[in-house]
């Protein structure tokens, strides 16, 4: 089977094609498969952004399609940025103006839980549809701490490694991330 991955990032693209690959499909991205499609993110959930971006890319081919939506959920701020997390200081901020925000906001705060989230959406060509999530756990730095990653890891230190993820190589977040164990709980149920 042939899939395309509704993404335009490299390295999710390359994520999702280590963990399908062993189920034999070929991974290949929506640029690769000629798809250029602008999708607005108007879901309310990260489940119902992955499906929005699934099904636009459905409609333009006739291949299965994967989607995912991903996003930081901070305890003290009620869940946000969650759904808004690559939005969260503008649409043209940079990652460091987005840890900026998210520092000031949680200036003074105790409390520093949080959690990155995943949830993915394979669509078959026939419409059927499997959904799979994962969520991992750490908490919110002082102040950031190492030079990896992207987004909001160099503040985002996970209790299991031991250190930001923006301190960890790809090699030692990606076998943990909220990514991965979406993309480890979908790989279950298609081998099902
Ligand atoms: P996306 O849905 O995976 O593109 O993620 C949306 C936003 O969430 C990104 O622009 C990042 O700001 C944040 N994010 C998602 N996953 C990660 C991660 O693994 N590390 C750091 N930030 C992330």
């Amino acid at each position: 089977m042939r899939v395309i991955a509704a993404t335009k990032n490299k390295g999710k693209i390359r994520e999702i094609a280590d963990i399908l690959g062993e189920l034999g499909i070929e991974v290949i991205s929506q640029a690769d498969a000629g798809i250029d499609v602008e999708i607005l993110e108007t879901g309310t959930s990260f489940i119902e952004n992955a499906r929005i971006k699934a099904r636009a890319v459905a409609l333009l081919c006739d291949d299965a399609v994967l989607a995912d939506d991903s996003g930081l959920c901070v305890d003290a701020l009620g869940g946000a940025p969650g759904i808004y997390s690559a939005r969260y200081a503008g649409e043209d901020a940079t990652d460091t103006d987005k840890i900026n925000k998210l520092l000031s906001e949680l200036d003074g705060e105790t409390n520093r839980e949080a959690h990155f989230e995943t949830a993915v959406v394979f669509l078959y060509p026939d419409g059927r549809e499997l959904t799979a999530s994962g969520e991992v756990p750490g908490r919110i730095t002082l102040s950031p701490q190492g030079e990896g990653g992207f987004g909001y890891d160099p503040v985002f230190y996970s209790t299991e490694l031991g250190k930001t993820f923006g301190e960890a190589t790809e090699e030692e977040k990606n076998k943990i991330s909220h990514r991965a164990k979406a993309l480890g709980a979908l790989f279950e149920l298609l081998k099902a």
